[in-house]
């Protein structure tokens, strides 16, 4: 061998050093995302609840006496169980009221009847500019009587999805699609037995009843499993004579008993949806050594609450409300 091809080989063995050198991995310290990362999860309820409960009621009217009386009775049966209630008023029908905080009014739809056909279904076959005019009319008149209006249901559902957009313009929320598309941000299911015309109805046998009570606590548990939040249905109209019979009652009030019993965040649509509105801005970036998992969040919003297998020390940015540790994981909740 040459002087010159000792030199060369030489070189070439240094380069090949220094360039294994170049791509062996550093100590892992890199930022890493939260879409790439599975390390912590952050749960879609406040508070590590299993999930969310909210209790609507459709239709409430305000225009004559008996509906006041009625309106009165399920407002001090839903306080006795301690049940937030987001109702779907009418607005052509609705008049000033002092609701307190725990009871939203939400818009369902104007007055309720379509003007083509006169049933019920208020918007079908309608054109775009008549139902936006209908619902303007319908905001507007529920503003004046004082109410803050977020939300919106159409009446009979009569409602498709090409008119999201409009929909998005007016209100913070939306509750009048059965399984929604893709927008399940903006759209808010709701569960399709209706507690109060199928479920506790007065026209069902008491073995149908306990029977359709548990086929909703199956839907119930499958809707957590995926979670969607637990949004029931109800038509105001029914509770005067389901609150009158004395079996009817009964189902109602163990529905509301068993729903008590578990660990749901009961509240309103609204509150529900400005969570969620919160909760879809929040971000964080992992930062990880042999020994920490350091999560710096964008905001620390109040009651977030975020899992990990991690068991390395955590250290956060926000203040930490609870810890809570078992075998499996650590469950953190923010203050
Ligand atoms: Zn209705």
């Amino acid at each position: 061998m040459t002087k010159k091809h000792t030199i060369l080989l030489t070189t070439l063995i240094i380069s090949l050093i220094l360039l294994s050198a170049i791509n062996t991995p550093q100590t892992p310290t890199a930022l890493i995302t939260q879409q790439i990362n599975p390390e912590i999860t952050i749960k879609h309820t406040p508070n590590n609840t299993d999930n969310v409960f909210i209790l609507t009621i459709d239709d409430l009217s305000l225009s004559v006496a008996a509906q006041i009386r009625l309106t009165g009775k399920i407002i001090e049966y839903v306080k006795n169980k301690s049940i937030p209630t987001t109702f779907f008023a009418i607005p052509a029908y609705m008049q000033p009221y002092n609701f307190s905080n725990v009871i939203e009014i939400a818009q369902h739809g104007y007055n309720h009847i379509n003007p083509k056909d006169n049933s019920h279904r208020e918007f079908t076959n309608l054109t775009d500019k008549e139902i936006e005019a209908r619902l303007t009319k319908g905001k507007h008149l529920l503003e004046k009587q004082g109410y803050t209006v977020y939300g919106h249901r159409a009446p009979c559902f009569s409602l498709k999805e090409k008119h999201i957009p409009l929909l998005k313009t007016l209100y913070l929320y939306d509750s009048s699609f059965h399984v929604p598309p893709n927008q399940t941000d903006y759209l808010i299911p709701y569960i399709w037995l209706d507690l109060t015309g199928n479920i506790c109805n007065i026209t069902t046998s008491n073995k149908t009843l306990k029977d359709s009570k548990q086929k909703l606590f199956t839907v119930i548990d499958n809707w957590t499993a995926s979670e969607k939040p637990i949004v029931i249905l109800s038509h105001f109209f029914d509770y005067e004579t389901i609150l009158q019979n004395n079996q009817t009652k009964e189902c109602l009030n163990s529905f509301f008993d068993e729903i008590n019993k578990r660990y749901y965040w009961k509240t309103t649509m609204k509150d529900y949806a400005i969570w969620k509105s919160h909760l879809n801005t929040i971000n964080y970036t992992l930062n990880e050594t042999e020994t920490t998992l350091e999560i710096t969040f964008n905001t620390c919003l109040s009651a977030l609450t975020f899992e990990t297998h991690s068991k390395k020390q955590i250290k956060t940015n926000c203040q930490i409300k609870i810890k809570h540790k078992n075998s499996q994981k650590t469950t953190f909740i923010l203050k």
